[in-house]
């Protein structure tokens, strides 16, 4: 092989160039200028910050970040603007116990390479009048002049990515980037209520918070104060971490992880295993397609922490990531289920799109009433379920004990029915004179759950079916559950081929009765082949799921007032009485004072 003639030489990249080519991983666009300015006001002992955004019709013209900071000499002011200068770390030990939000020297060389830069500053302890201001473009002082200043730091950064057109294409509109500084500053603010953020657009106020030593009076501010009702305290101490912060509860939720915001040491991140440690510690308190809002900031020994990972340092990555995701659900799971979780009937449960689910056919009002006996013209209750209603409460009844409603230590205050509604609801009172409303096939529902999950793998109970009974599934439906027979096995469901795509039931899990009707088969099975199998929940779980759906009293059942009141007292021993296992409500409170507004008594 001939090498080419020309054979193109190697050499070492000019400074300018060698920055503009960093600034394309740190300077991504507008926000995150504001976001290394802000982090630098920070770092530099602010207690007060201001952000100044000015806009043209279509981009964002402007950003300045003024601080009351330590402020910088006319040395440093120089050197802020060279790569790799940074006051924060001096050797390469320092990497390991990183306590300032910067560290890599990258942030002002990069900025000042693709903009023009004004930077105002004056050292706080120095006493004199006169600070310095320098002038950059494009990377190159253009001027540096004694200035009037007061203490801290200000910079203005204009026209970025004059010179990099091609960046300078590929930024979004002014409102997408106007929304990413809004997310940024909402992070930073939340991670430090200590310090007052002010944030402007073109001259009007768009956000400010007061420093504070409350992380509940910034979220107040940000957010508004109707979210704080909503919000239950978080607090975990392990020797190498600590936890602390809000979390929703499960009546307040989301389509999305969008606020679900995180810090730790002080330092806003995204992290997708703390996402899901917050949402696995709700459990089935939530539907599985919702995300809570959570505010936590997490402490951690700075020797597990590396943020040296990308040089925006949003991403962290954790050593002993499992000890501190688990340290992160339990705590999470502990907070919700030390507190009241019953939804009052002020702040709707669920958003609407979540409570479609079992509504019943057209269903016959019955009236319940304290003896049972209904009123003149109103049929007896003899449905046809009540049989097997009662069969149905009995088994889960085995494993709950039978002491008196008063012993029992519940989450629930203590309950007694008072009727019943149409056969889905049942009506109740509590002896903190409130009404509830309760689901009566989510409680029950809740009930089954608690029990299945609860008994020992291995000792899943299964009983034989007296005359086996056979599934004629599609072709398609009978590969899936050829893939599930080994989990299914396992909670207790015997099949076996029957030839061609049949397969005969053996054996079905306890709990599930005697099982005279063998429709509730056919409708577990259809719900496990046809439910998409999602990665965050296991077949066990997905299993245990629907039978307890399937195997809990129907909604339009009609029960007795007893059976209601059975299924009542047996809610009260669960562990989360709240929600059934796809985080719908169990109950809904009216206090009296609710009741007393709705009818203008006060
Ligand atoms: P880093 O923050 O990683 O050290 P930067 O390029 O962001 O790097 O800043 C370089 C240096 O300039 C900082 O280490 C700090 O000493 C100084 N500096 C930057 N902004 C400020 C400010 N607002 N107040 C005081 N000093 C600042
Ligand atoms: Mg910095």
């Amino acid at each position: 092989m001939t090498m080419p003639e020309d054979s193109p030489r190697i050499r070492i990249l000019d400074p300018a160039t060698i920055n503009q080519i960093a600034a394309g991983e740190v300077v991504e666009r507008p926000a995150s200028v504001v976001k290394e300015l802000v982090e630098n006001a920070i770092d530099a002992g602010a207690a007060s910050v201001s952000i100044e955004i000015t806009t043209s019709k279509d981009s964002i013209t402007a950003v300045r970040v003024s601080d009351d900071g330590c402020g910088m000499s006319l040395q440093d002011a120089e050197l802020a603007f060279v790569p790799h200068a940074t006051s924060k770390i001096a050797t390469i030990d320092d990497l390991h116990h990183i306590h300032t939000l910067g560290f890599r020297g990258e942030a002002l060389a990069t900025i000042a390479a693709v903009s023009r830069v004004t930077l105002v500053t004056k050292p706080r302890s120095s006493g004199a009048v006169a600070g310095t201001r320098i002038q950059i473009a494009g990377g190159t002082i253009q001027e540096t002049t004694g200035t009037g200043s007061p203490d801290g730091t200000s910079i203005l950064v204009e026209d970025l990515f004059f010179n990099t057109p091609a960046r300078k294409k590929f930024q979004k509109s002014r409102n997408t980037e106007l929304a990413h500084i809004h997310d940024i500053i909402e992070g930073i603010c939340l991670s430090h209520p200590d310090i007052a953020f002010h944030l402007f657009l073109n001259g009007t106020e768009l956000l400010v918070t007061d420093r504070t030593t409350r992380s509940l009076d910034t979220i107040a501010r940000l957010f508004g104060s109707d979210v704080v009702h909503d919000l239950v305290f978080v607090e975990a101490s392990l020797p190498f971490l600590t936890i602390s912060g809000y979390i929703s509860r499960p009546s307040l939720s989301r389509k999305d992880r969008a606020r679900m915001l995180v810090s730790v040491n002080q330092r806003y991140i995204t992290s997708a295993g703390i996402n899901d440690a917050i949402r696995a510690g709700y459990g089935t308190l939530l539907p599985k397609d919702r995300f809570p809002v959570a505010f936590l900031s997490l402490t951690l020994d700075t020797t597990l922490v590396d943020v040296n990972v990308h040089p925006t340092k949003k991403q962290i990555r954790l050593s002993h990531e499992k000890e501190i995701t688990d340290a992160i659900r339990e705590a999470v799971q502990d907070a919700l289920l030390s507190h009241d979780l019953i939804p009052s009937a002020e702040s709707p449960a669920l958003p609407p799109e979540t409570l479609i689910r079992d509504i019943p056919p057209d269903n016959p009002v019955t009236y319940a009433f304290a003896d049972n006996r209904p009123p003149a013209g109103v049929s007896e209750c003899t449905h046809a379920g009540t049989v097997s209603t009662d069969q149905r409460l009995r088994q889960t009844e085995l494993s709950t004990g039978s002491e008196p409603a008063y012993l029992v230590s519940s989450l629930l205050p203590e309950i007694e029915v008072i009727g019943e509604f149409g056969g889905i609801y049942i009506l109740a009172r509590t002896n903190t004179d409130e009404l509830l409303l309760i689901d009566q096939h989510a409680a029950h529902e809740r009930i089954l759950y608690e029990q299945v999950s609860g008994q020992p793998r291995d000792k899943r109970l299964s009983q034989e079916l007296i005359s086996p009974v056979v599934l004629h599934p599609t072709p398609k439906d009978a590969a899936v559950l050829r893939d599930l027979l080994p989990a299914l096995a396992e909670e207790g469901f015997i099949l076996e081929g029957f030839g061609g795509d049949s397969f005969l039931v053996r054996a079905v899990p306890v709990i599930l009765g005697r099982m005279e009707e063998t429709a509730i088969l056919d409708e577990i099975i259809s719900d496990l082949v046809n439910e998409e199998a999602s990665q965050s929940v296991t077949n066990r779980e997905r299993i245990t799921r629907i039978v307890a759906c399937r195997g809990a009293v129907k909604a339009g059942t009609v029960c007795t007032r007893e059976q209601c009141q059975r299924i009542v007292d047996q809610l009260r021993r669960m562990g989360n009485p709240f929600t059934c296992p796809h985080g719908r409500p169990t109950m809904i409170r009216f206090t009296r004072k609710e009741l007393d507004a709705m009818f203008r008594r006060i």
